[in-house]
């Protein structure tokens, strides 16, 4: 064959013209000469199609990925080879070398490209948000009748702060604005209802009590009809401690241990353990405390029962012997307590 942009015979012809004639100009990589990517200039997410991309990756990753994204090799190319460089930083401008070798038609060639990457840095809408101080939610840290102590205060914070680092991974909206003292309590505003949820949830598996949610309307969109919705979630401890006595279904008991599934007692009179719900919570009464708990004298021991001296009164009282009392002596002193008239040994 005849090549007509050189005159050679008996060569192989592409698309019209000679293996040397066709790689003449020819390229086998393309890439453009200026490549932006808009990246957020608080947590480096970056926007590609779109979409704004959450992972925190950094400066010159996204540069080379820029970079990646934006080659084009040529099908004619076989087993290249492309190396990327930063040259230097010229303000937000990367100035970059591409270097690649390929075997295109049986030659190995080699090609050399300088392209920039500009970085432009802008805010994405949840570093926006965050900034604005927005919120979606609100957890309202409080006390069931009664008031907070400061003990209980840096407990919860100690598993709010926990749970809003570990969320903070993965959730953009993980943090809190604001911190407001009403009389009742603490509220914790949060960025996003995911994890105040998290935190509410949280709460309650390590310190018992109560959660509500309400969610109010705060906005509507014109538009759309849409409305934006802010969520207050009440969590409650509960009145009771470790330690206290309830009423409860006609029986005096005392609190032994409260986990966010269970509130444990033991029934006074029986002396069984009882583990009860949440959702009894409601139906307890509480009666005494810790304070509320006296002396009492062991006055006599038989097999079968006990008996005790009244604290006030010193009249002697008869128990039923019971696991908990055989290793009793005469004379031991144990606590009781005395509630509308009758004593409970505990
Ligand atoms: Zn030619
Ligand atoms: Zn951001």
């Amino acid at each position: 064959m005849f090549c007509p942009e050189c005159g050679r015979t008996d060569v192989e012809l592409f698309e019209g013209v000679c293996k040397d004639c066709y790689l003449k100009g020819y390229q086998f990589l393309k890439i453009p000469e200026n490549i932006t990517v808009t990246v957020c200039k608080h947590c480096n997410a970056k926007l590609e199609g779109g979409k704004w991309q959450e992972e925190e990756i950094p400066e010159e990753e996204i540069i080379y990925r820029a970079l990646e994204n934006n080659i084009e090799v040529d099908e004619l190319a076989q087993d290249e080879e492309i190396e990327l460089e930063i040259d230097q930083m010229r303000g937000t401008i990367a100035e970059c070398y591409v270097e690649a070798t390929a075997t295109v038609l049986g030659e190995l060639m080699s090609e050399a490209h300088t392209p920039n990457v500009r970085i432009n840095h802008t805010v994405c809408p949840d570093c926006s948000k965050k900034s604005s101080g927005y919120y979606e939610a609100v957890i309202q840290l409080r006390a069931d009748e009664r008031e907070l102590d400061s003990e209980e205060i840096a407990n919860a914070e100690e598993i709010i702060r926990r749970v809003i680092e570990k969320q903070a991974r993965k959730d953009k909206l993980a943090y809190i604005p604001q911190i407001a003292t009403p009389k009742e309590g603490k509220d914790y505003y949060i960025g996003s209802l995911k994890t105040a949820r998290k935190v509410a949830g949280q709460l309650k598996e390590e310190l018992g009590g109560t959660t509500k949610e309400s969610p109010r309307l705060i906005t509507e969109d014109k538009n759309t009809g849409k409305g934006l919705y802010r969520t207050w979630i009440s969590f409650r401890l509960p009145k009771i401690h470790v330690g206290d006595f309830i009423r409860f279904n006609s029986k005096i008991a005392r609190i032994t241990a409260i986990t966010g599934s269970r509130i444990q007692v033991e029934d006074l009179e029986s002396h069984e353990d009882i583990s009860l719900k949440w959702r009894d919570y409601d139906s307890m009464e509480m009666i005494a405390s810790e304070k509320d708990v006296e002396k009492a004298m062991i006055s006599s021991i038989s097999p079968s029962w006990i008996q005790i001296l009244d604290p006030e009164d010193y009249s002697p009282i008869d128990f039923e012997m019971n696991d908990k009392f055989k290793d009793l002596n005469i004379g031991d002193e144990i606590e009781v307590l005395k509630y509308e008239n009758k004593i409970f040994i505990i």
